[in-house]
């Protein structure tokens, strides 16, 4: 079985973590590292088009802070799980119970703006120690997605602590460069659709997670805000290489809908 499981994380956008702050900031552009959301609210509208187009329901990791400003009204109806309340890196310094309470937090936040409490969660920047997913388990959340693993023909979801793990996959793409399922270097107009497909076409049986940033369809980190043209290029490839894994035979579902079918619990 071929389980396709498109992610979406909603930061901030361009988030870059700030030296002494648990909150994290925005790509310096001129103005200082103040968050910003007006990528991620663009992005998240043209994504959400795109999935419904292709009939792929996807998975939306969305930062508390970011949802209250940008709005949930694009995410009511789906999967929409947690990403930190700040973006916050939970394996840094909490004060006792601070990290359990930070995440809560997010999920009732999340609760209030979709009106549905998250079941799935991905710690921010991929961090996570060992101490999170019992806390992840205790308030709620049953799925979560923030480990990164090697490219083998089978990549099934598993048991971590009471939560159900899908890791995201990291091969070596076929100049022998690392590549990973994060879209991040295809927005960055550094790689081509095509080699996401080709990752995809190496695993026959299990989840195969592919991941991007809601900002990254309005703005680059080299470049800063795309030109209407480039934003029209860049959701062609979001199509493309979507479109590629389905082809390979891929179905596209939920993390707990893919948890179901592959019996993990
Ligand atoms: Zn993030």
């Amino acid at each position: 079985m071929r389980s396709f499981c498109f992610t979406v994380d909603v930061d901030r956008d361009a988030n870059i973590p700030v030296p002494g702050m648990s909150q994290a900031g925005s790509y310096n552009r001129g103005l200082g590292t103040a968050p910003r959301f007006r990528s991620s609210g663009e992005g998240i509208g043209a994504l959400t088009e795109i999935l419904d187009e292709m009939g792929v329901k996807a998975t939306y990791f969305a930062e508390a802070r970011t949802l209250s400003n940008i709005g949930a009204h694009h995410l009511v109806g789906r999967e929409v799980g947690i990403h930190g309340f700040d973006h916050e890196d939970f394996t840094g310094t909490f004060p006792p119970g601070g990290k359990k309470e930070v995440l809560n937090r997010a999920c009732e936040a999340v609760e209030d703006l979709t009106g549905k409490r998250p079941r799935c969660s991905r710690m921010p920047y991929m961090k996570i120690s060992e101490d999170v997913p019992p806390i992840l388990a205790e308030i709620g959340i049953r799925y979560d997605s923030s480990t990164y693993r090697d490219m083998e023909k089978e990549i099934l979801p598993y048991g971590l602590a009471g939560v159900v793990e899908f890791p995201v996959p990291v091969a070596n793409d076929a100049s022998g460069k690392k590549i990973v399922g994060y879209l991040w270097p295809m927005h960055e107009g550094k790689r081509p659709p095509g080699d996401y497909i080709e990752m995809a076409s190496r695993m026959e049986n299990g989840t195969f997670i592919l991941a991007t940033h809601s900002w990254h369809m309005s703005e680059r980190i080299d470049g800063g805000y795309v030109s209407k043209q480039d934003a029209k290029a860049n959701e062609n490839n979001v199509r493309e290489a979507i479109a590629g894994i389905l082809d390979l035979g891929y179905e596209a579902e939920t993390l707990p809908d893919a948890a179901e079918r592959f019996g993990v619990r």
